[in-house]
């Protein structure tokens, strides 16, 4: 493959060592290509700016219902109805292109619109899913506590039920969309059973509030909230009827790991992609950098890691196609990726020398925003522990 030293750092390179993408089929393509256009010339052109105003980009935000790719895998109810690999593709593109947008989408499409697919009724479904998948309405997903991260299972945040409602009491931390959404999935334990029970709160209802957190160095374009329940009603008619235990809120959470795996994929082949580039162009001891051993090994060790974490994804995606993704599975693939991608993307930080640090260069953005895709939706260590759970048969953390 010859690469055009002269095109822009942040245009793909179409990456791809193995072939991989032969197995796509002509949808696949299509919905992959209409992306990374998107990708190329809207996202990552506004990204930095968005990252250094600790801004969301709702101009690009709002680009998202036209691509048809919000609702994933669901299908009816206005959503695209994709195939897991689709799915993967979406959320590798998005991260190639800005993390924090893949972040907002991956609340949106993955934890709070799945949540309702998942669980809700099929009133719910039909009010809420179709105006989420054009963005009219934004969700979020409320599990985490101030208390409770790494063991959200012991959850504080209490729901008692009050007549035709529900009480709900408690804190939630590092919600994403928290401030901003219509409605937030918030996890509580019924008072009376302790069992953890899912409710679709409106959060204009009085005693909801999300605050955002700030001076993060990770993730900037995209809120994350604390958010405070005191005393909020929920109707019954928005309690998620399949939500009757943690193992749902698992469930859920379960889907929305491997799309984690395809994430780091897609922000290491943003840093691989533009090392390659940069290397060819610039010129140290009156010749390409890219003409040095040294650099040549380096650029071949990253490509080497690359394409394991692509091969990982299409595996993934297979067994998802053939229901088949155990969640230890996609637990190892998230864990191998999100490591890869931080080696990876410090090397190309590394690569481009003091320009590697500029934001407009597409690399320090994403080595500082794989770190929060290291540490949600289960962190580096929990993934190695459920996954030596299964191959040894002991728990080492409960
Ligand atoms: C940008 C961002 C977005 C997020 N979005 C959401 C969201 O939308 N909704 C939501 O509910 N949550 C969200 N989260 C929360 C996220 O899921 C948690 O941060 C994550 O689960 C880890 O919890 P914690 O931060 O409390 O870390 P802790 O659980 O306190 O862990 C701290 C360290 O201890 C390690 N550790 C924990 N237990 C063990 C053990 N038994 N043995 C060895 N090591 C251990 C961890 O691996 C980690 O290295 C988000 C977080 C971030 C950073």
């Amino acid at each position: 493959m010859t690469v055009d030293s002269q095109a822009p750092l942040t245009e793909a390179l179409g990456t791809d060592f193995f072939s991989v993408r032969r197995r796509f089929t002509e949808a696949q393509w299509d919905t992959f290509m209409a992306v990374r256009r998107y990708v190329d010339h809207v996202v990552t052109p506004a990204a930095p700016e968005a990252w250094d105003a600790a801004e969301m980009s709702w101009d690009v935000i709002r680009g998202l219902p036209d691509l048809g790719i919000v609702g994933d895998d669901i299908s009816g109810y206005g959503c695209p109805g994709h195939d897991p690999l689709t799915c993967g593709l979406v959320a590798m593109e998005l991260a190639r292109g800005d993390g924090s947008l893949a972040t907002f989408f991956a609340v949106q499409s993955g934890l709070a619109m799945k949540a309702v697919d998942m669980l809700g009724s099929e009133e719910q479904k039909q009010e809420f899913l179709p105006a989420m998948a054009r963005l009219d309405l934004v969700g979020a997903f409320g599990l985490t506590e101030p208390d409770h991260g790494s063991d959200s299972v012991a959850l504080e945040t209490t729901a008692r039920r009050d007549g035709d409602d529900w009480v709900l009491d408690g804190r939630k931390r590092w919600i994403g969309n928290g401030s901003i959404a219509g409605r937030t999935v918030v996890w509580a334990r019924d008072v009376e059973t302790r069992a953890v029970l899912g409710f679709l709160v409106d959060t204009s209802t009085p005693g909801y509030e999300g605050t955002i957190i700030p001076r993060k160095a990770s993730m900037r374009a995209v809120w994350q909230a604390d958010v405070r329940l005191d005393g909020v009603r929920v109707p019954e008619r928005d309690r998620l009827p399949g939500a009757e235990s943690f193992k749902d809120a698992g469930r859920v959470l379960a889907t929305t790991r491997g799309t984690c795996a395809w994430m780091a994929l897609g922000a290491a082949t943003a840093g691989y992609d533009a090392a390659l580039r940069y290397l060819l162009d610039r010129h140290q001891f009156g010749r390409p950098l890219a003409r040095n051993q040294i650099v040549q090994e380096r650029l071949v060790k990253m490509l080497a890691e690359l394409t394991g974490m692509q091969l990982y994804c299409m595996q993934i995606a297979q067994l998802a196609e053939d229901s088949d993704l155990a969640p230890t599975i996609a637990g190892l693939a998230k864990m191998n990726n999100t490591r890869k991608a931080r080696w990876i993307l410090g090397e190309a930080r590394d690569l481009l020398g003091g320009n590697g640090i500029l934001l407009d260069n597409h690399v320090m953005r994403h080595m500082a925003d794989i770190e929060s895709i290291h540490t949600f939706e289960g962190t580096e260590t929990v993934q190695t522990l459920i996954v030596g759970r299964e191959i040894t048969g002991y728990s080492a953390f409960t």
